[in-house]
């Protein structure tokens, strides 16, 4: 089975062709720029380098189809004919408490999309873009969502409501739904592998961290509380976004600064976090060089970060009572060793050990604990396209299965 994985942001189209016998990428690459001047296609076929072609691309609808002239063309494709995808899978932002699961992509699933628009405008509008995009293109071809936000739906009502007026939830829908669902779901799943356990028996916090970063409490298989909340903005210190922060900040600069609700909210998204407490950048290669040279406020920076995902593990481990293994993972928690032992140190008391060698290792997989750590530590890169493609061919299956069984009963009722 051959499958498309699409993630389309407002200017961007990342995809992936991955055939599932293997679960072999067999091309991919992103769309940049679209609507404006310099768009440009990459293409990467067999795992060989990015062909990058220059051209106008107008709109998503035009950037899928030369997607798919890309996997077609003679010389450079890797199939013949679209005909060959067998089912797409979306990556969509936010399911809100409607999804707990993937789903097919049908008029209902799309109004139930368009209904979280509403509490992710930034991300569940291209989304749907891409999906309608894609429908227009391949009309017959199955399309799944699989949701970011469809893991956390296991949380309970004490860990994903705040305490506001319950009549906020259940007016707006106000509550903690949590992102990076995928990326949490297949880091444990793996950690789970690789300590040779059931998952069912671990308790696991998961740490993505990227310029998006959130922790989560995965007790038993299940998603029991994480870091971002009611949209990407709380919880962690990240790249650009302030995470957790008194509530009554926002009335008080927005006076002070005489700025509007846009502005404050571009301040906390755009402007803040790492980049704004350090001046210097959001990308902690950057901080780490400025931090090695002595620069405080680049030292500030790492710090306040690493001391507010030491806080977060430490929550999350009483909230589980007890903890089997963390792991790190994303663009930060995959390259960053430094990174990574900065956090666990003074964990020591939980039972987190770090073997300052086997943490000396960039995006590859590996446990990076001592031998004799009581919480497993691991590095383990994380696959949101594989989870996305994984979780299309299990409803591919399950469609198949029930439609084989109907069949099968509608033969024996007409013998
Ligand atoms: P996102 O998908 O949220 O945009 P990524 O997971 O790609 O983010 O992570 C990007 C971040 O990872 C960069 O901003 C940078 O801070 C961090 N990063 C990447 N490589 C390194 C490295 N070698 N050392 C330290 N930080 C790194």
């Amino acid at each position: 089975m051959i499958i498309f994985v699409l993630n389309c942001g407002s200017s961007t189209i990342k995809y992936q062709l991955i055939n599932m016998q293997g679960e072999y990428v067999m091309a991919k690459g992103m769309i940049e720029r679209i609507g404006s001047a310099g768009s440009v296609l990459k293409y990467s076929a067999n795992g060989n380098a990015d062909v990058e072609t220059l051209l106008p691309i107008p709109d998503h609808k035009t950037g899928i189809e030369l997607i798919i002239e890309a996997l077609t063309a003679t010389g450079g494709g890797v199939i013949r004919s679209v005909d060959e995808i067998d089912a797409v899978g979306h990556r969509v932002v936010h399911g809100g408490e409607r999804f707990a699961d993937s789903a097919f992509i049908n008029d209902d699933v799309i109004d139930g999309i368009e209904d979280c628009c509403e509490i992710a405008p930034l991300h569940n509008p291209p989304n749907l873009v891409g999906i309608r995009s894609c429908l227009a293109v391949m009309p017959n071809v199955p399309q799944v969502a699989v949701f970011d936000t469809a893991f956390h739906q296991t949380m309970a009502p004490k860990a994903y409501l705040y305490g506001l007026r319950y009549e906020e939830y259940e007016d707006y829908g106000l509550r903690r739904y949590g992102f990076h669902g995928t990326s949490h779901k297949f880091v444990s799943e793996r950690a789970a592998y690789l300590m040779q356990k059931d998952i069912t028996d671990l308790r696991i916090i998961t740490c993505h961290l990227g310029n998006g970063a959130s922790l989560c409490a995965v007790k038993y298989g299940h998603s029991i509380d994480t870091s971002m909340g009611f949209t990407p903005l709380e919880g962690l210190i990240m790249g650009t976004r302030c995470g957790e922060i008194d509530p009554s900040i926002v009335k008080f600069l927005m006076e002070k600064k005489g700025i509007t609700a846009e502005e404050m909210d571009e301040e906390l998204n755009r402007s803040s976090g790492v980049l704004g407490i350090s001046g210097i950048s959001s990308d902690f290669r950057d901080l780490e060089l400025e931090a090695h040279k002595g620069n405080p406020r680049a030292e500030l920076a790492i710090d306040m970060f690493a001391y507010r995902v030491r806080k977060y593990i430490g929550s999350y481990a009483a909230a589980m009572g007890g903890l089997d293994a963390i792991v790190f993972t994303a663009g930060l928690g995959e390259n960053s060793g430094f990174m990574r032992a900065k956090i666990c140190e003074g964990l020591g008391f939980l039972g987190v050990n770090i073997d300052p060698i086997a943490n000396d290792v960039r995006g590859k997989e590996r446990e990076i604990s001592t031998k004799d750590s009581k919480v497993k530590a691991f590095l383990i890169p994380t696959n949101e396209e594989l989870v996305i493609a994984r979780d299309t061919l299990r409803l591919c299956r399950l469609k198949n299965r029930k439609q084989n069984n109907k069949k099968a009963k509608e033969k024996a009722a007409a013998k």
